[in-house]
Order: C-alpha cells, then sequence, then structure tokens
C-alpha cells in the first residue's frame, strides 16, 4: 500500500508528501494537534448544547440526550483511536473524515432546535392531561420531567421537559395543560405548562 500524508492525506513520495510538502513526522504533529482542536471544538459543542436544548425543550427531550449522549461517546472514542493510529502513522483518511463530521453534530443539533423554537411563530396548542409521575435528573444534565398521561394515539406517557418551579409546583393527580408548539423544522416542543 502507497503511504500517505497523515495531515492531507496524499501520497508520500520518498519520504515527503507529494501535496503539502511535509515530511511523515511533521504530518503527524499537524494532524495530531488538528485532531485535538477538533475534539476541544466537539466538548464546546456539547457543552453548549445542554443549555441549548432546554431553552425550547423539544417534547422527545430524552430522545434526544440520549442520541447525543451516543455521538458523544462514540466521537471520543474514535478520537482516542485517531490518535493512537496518528502516533503511529497508520492510515486513517476515512475514520478521520467519518469523525470530523461527528464532531459538528452537536453544534448543528443545537442550532436546529433553537431555531425550531425562536422561529417558531405558530400559536402553541393545548393539550389537557394530567400528571401520573415526576422526575428530576440531578448533576450537570438537571432536568426535569413531569409524567404525564400521552395525548398522542399509540403512546402511553409523555415525559414532558419543566423548569424546576414548575417541577415543584405540580403533583401527581394534578390535572394539567401542556402547552406544544409545532416548531418550525416539525420538531414539537414544550412552550409551558399550567395548571388546568
Ligand atoms: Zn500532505
Amino acid at each position: 500500500m502507497i503511504p500517505r500524508c497523515l495531515d492531507c492525506g496524499a501520497e508520500m513520495d520518498g519520504g515527503q508528501c507529494a501535496a503539502c510538502g511535509l515530511t511523515p513526522a511533521a504530518a503527524e504533529i499537524l494532524c495530531r494537534r488538528r485532531l485535538l482542536r477538533r475534539t476541544a471544538a466537539f466538548l464546546l459543542g456539547a457543552l453548549a448544547f445542554m443549555p441549548a436544548s432546554h431553552w425550547y425543550p423539544p417534547l422527545e427531550l430524552d430522545s434526544v440526550l440520549i442520541f447525543i449522549g451516543v455521538v458523544f461517546f462514540v466521537t471520543l472514542g474514535l478520537a482516542v483511536w485517531l490518535e493512537r493510529r496518528a502516533r503511529r502513522r497508520e492510515p486513517m483518511e476515512a475514520l478521520k473524515r467519518i469523525f470530523f463530521a461527528l464532531v459538528i453534530v452537536p453544534w448543528l443539533l443545537g442550532s436546529l432546535l433553537v431555531i425550531n423554537g425562536s422561529f417558531d411563530t405558530q400559536k402553541p396548542e393545548a393539550r389537557v392531561t394530567s400528571v401520573v409521575g415526576k422526575f428530576s435528573m440531578p448533576g450537570v444534565l438537571h432536568s426535569s420531567r413531569l409524567v404525564v398521561i400521552s395525548w398522542r394515539s399509540g403512546r402511553r406517557v409523555e415525559r414532558v421537559p419543566v423548569s424546576r418551579a414548575d417541577f415543584d409546583r405540580f403533583r401527581r393527580g394534578d390535572a394539567i395543560e401542556v402547552q406544544v408548539q409545532e416548531g418550525l423544522a416539525g420538531i414539537p416542543w414544550v412552550y409551558a405548562v399550567r395548571r388546568r
């Protein structure tokens, strides 16, 4: 197999990259530096995603968080693996591209949720239901949910993301009104929760 430049992916010709002129050692350093920078950008994106997902909380916030969690661990695992390959100067072009694509996922998804909510000018639709349970997650996520009887067919309950104040205000058995908006991008989100 023809050796390839770790930095730009072009063929190495006689100990030098045919495209960028780097030696294998220099290409390794640049490649690892870029991996580190992208990993930092990814972590920043994941950090920024958490508050962004709570400004206009999607009704399916838990599924969104599970998806972001999977992306988080896959991307970090890939970063560690790529770093190891770079140190051994092994080819990694295809996986590097996948990694670079994954890096922007939290940024894209966070922006999508903010745009979905902030540009949504429709009136919220009131859904009358009752609280059947509640739970809150401590730690970095520190988010609270009211478990209510679902108004959608084929579902038993909805886990409605609410503020800490709403979480404390409502009890099991309370009749409430969940105000849901369709979302500009078609992702339903929770506008407010009121007592019926
Ligand atoms: Zn090169």
